[in-house]
């Protein structure tokens, strides 16, 4: 059996940390946007840093992402239906929970997503 209470002080954890981790991100982004704005860069730094530039905005997403999954997980925990699945309503399995306790989708749904992608 699944410690719900467990699985949620884990997303509470873990949502304080992607929130600090965001906002490094985009401090690191303000200093990066400053840089940027100084027409007078050399050309062979610039591909360097708009590829950094590209990759930050990728982590950013991507954090976000989690951040946003992680916000859902913890709506879902107040409202009373975490651990059921946002598509069909039935319990996500609780290994999945375990292993990913923001999941908002059974596997078979998620298979189903995937597939429709
Ligand atoms: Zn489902």
């Amino acid at each position: 059996m699944v410690e719900i209470t467990l699985l949620h002080s884990q997303l509470v954890k873990e949502r304080q940390r992607i929130t600090d981790e965001l906002a490094d991100i985009k401090r690191a982004r303000g200093e990066n946007d400053q840089r940027e704005g100084n027409p007078f860069g050399k050309r062979e730094e610039d591909a360097t840093e708009i590829f950094e530039f590209e990759k930050k905005l990728a982590i950013e997403s991507q954090v976000s992402n989690n951040l946003a999954m992680i916000e859902h997980a913890l709506k879902k925990y107040d409202a009373g239906t975490y651990g059921l699945c946002d598509n069909c309503g039935k319990p996500i399995e609780p290994a999945r929970l375990e292993a990913l306790p923001c999941a908002s989708l059974c596997l078979s749904c998620k298979a189903k997503q995937k597939k429709n992608v």
